[in-house]
């Protein structure tokens, strides 16, 4: 039996995975000083120490993750290490600098700390080092969502082996030439970039679809929408007249605004069907009270063409999740984040997916990181999981070795590439 593991464990180990979806940002992964405190910052670690967004109450000035990181020093990294050193998140960052950047040792300790640290700025002073590591992990391609530049070609900066997805969050709160999502984009200015200047609403609809059609030439592969962070996923039935009332003031009314919104994801949803453009979504967490999967479950009968990858299993929320991915057949499932919030749970819904989904070409895998290590980390972890969840179904006999292969190589590389259309 314990032959049989390894095997399987191994099978999995070597397969390729294309990665769909990452924040490798050229501002972060093309820095050449990077000490072992900005890993722990621009990372979801660091998330236990500040939330890089803004609930409704609340304002800030800028985003944590993208602040410089202070001197690296013990008193600095004591707070991920220590105080929150039992988080997922940390023990998966704190896993994989071990192995990259170690010696044996299996913990970053107070006595050890100026080793790594070391070793991290050494390996990043490397203009290989990330390409290098995704070689070594296997990953072919990257989907990276660079959310402060949604109209990121990203091949130039990273390399062939990147697509990017174009966030629409700012074009959804466009209202106005000032309005910004919480990244601080402006739509007004994508569209500028792009040779377009809006002069009225219609001319605004106008812009959206040629952003939309500039994809392909800057390397896009879909749609990303992110909106559960600027605001609640409810995208209801479009109302023009409610939408066409936000249009041009600097503060329109709540319902405006909803409208506003409202009218251009679904106007973004249609021009992406009828393109057959992808349109991943992010579900779960975020701003909590509006990010429940059901949120989005009209949108999704409004645009049976449309093909939707819905994100980290809508976390908390996976069975819901998997509820509609059962009754809707245009959703696509993206397991990324959900198995580093928590490996536990990702465990129990892997096993009920696999089981509920009609078939086995809906599950794919991401990183959805900032440093290559946390990549690295996500990338050992998934497979460990997924191969454990497997062997599991392999032992009580609920399917054979052939199935559960071919569904591991679904799930990493196959589903995906079918998807994307990526080789
Ligand atoms: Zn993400």
């Amino acid at each position: 039996m314990l032959i049989m593991t390894d095997t399987f464990h191994d099978f999995v180990e070597h397969l390729p995975i294309l990665d769909v979806h990452e924040h490798h940002l050229p501002e972060v992964v093309l820095q050449r000083d990077v000490g072992l405190l900005q890993l722990f910052q621009q990372s979801y670690a660091g998330w236990t120490q500040a939330r890089p967004y803004c609930l409704p109450s609340e304002s800030r000035d800028a985003d944590p993750m993208l602040e410089p990181a202070g001197p690296t020093t013990w008193a600095a990294l004591a707070p991920f290490l220590e105080r929150s050193g039992s988080n997922s998140f940390v023990r998966n960052l704190s896993r994989a600098i071990a192995e990259l950047h170690g010696n044996g040792e299996p913990e970053i300790t107070p006595e050890n700390w100026e080793t790594f640290d070391a070793a991290v700025r050494q390996a990043h002073a490397q203009p290989g080092w990330r390409q290098e590591i995704l070689r070594r992990e296997r990953i072919t391609t990257v989907i990276t969502d660079a959310y402060n530049d949604p109209l990121l070609d990203p091949r130039p900066a990273l390399g062939q082996n990147y697509r990017s997805v174009m966030r629409l969050n700012s074009l959804a709160l466009g209202w106005h030439p000032d309005s910004r999502d919480h990244n601080g984009c402006g739509a007004h200015e994508l569209l500028r970039r792009a040779g377009i200047a809006p002069n009225s609403f219609e001319d605004y609809l106008e812009g959206l679809e040629g952003l939309v059609d500039g994809m392909a030439s800057r390397g896009q592969v879909a749609l990303k929408n992110a909106l559960a962070y600027d605001r609640d996923v409810n995208f209801d039935e479009p109302n023009e007249e409610l939408a066409r009332a936000a249009w041009g003031k600097p503060a329109p009314s709540d319902a405006e605004r909803k409208a506003f919104g409202d009218f251009v994801v679904d106007r973004l949803c249609r021009l992406a069907s009828e393109r057959d453009v992808p349109v991943q979504m992010h579900l779960g967490t975020g701003i909590i009270r509006g990010s429940h999967p059901i949120g989005v479950a009209g949108l999704i009968e409004r645009h049976p063409r449309t093909r939707f990858l819905l994100m980290h299993l809508a976390y908390p929320w996976s069975r819901d999740l998997l509820g509609m991915a059962f009754v809707y057949r245009n959703i696509w499932i993206d397991l990324t984040w959900s198995l580093l919030l928590s490996p536990s749970h990702f465990k129990l819904a892997l096993h009920e997916a696999i089981e509920v989904l009609p078939n086995e070409t809906l599950m794919m895998i991401g990183g959805d990181n900032w440093h290559i290590e946390e990549t690295y980390g996500t990338m050992r972890t998934a497979r460990r999981l997924i191969a454990e969840v497997l062997q599991e179904k392999l032992s009580a006999g609920y399917f054979g070795r052939a199935t559960a292969e071919r569904l591991a190589r679904r799930i990493l590389h196959g589903n995906a590439s079918a998807f994307f259309q990526l080789p």
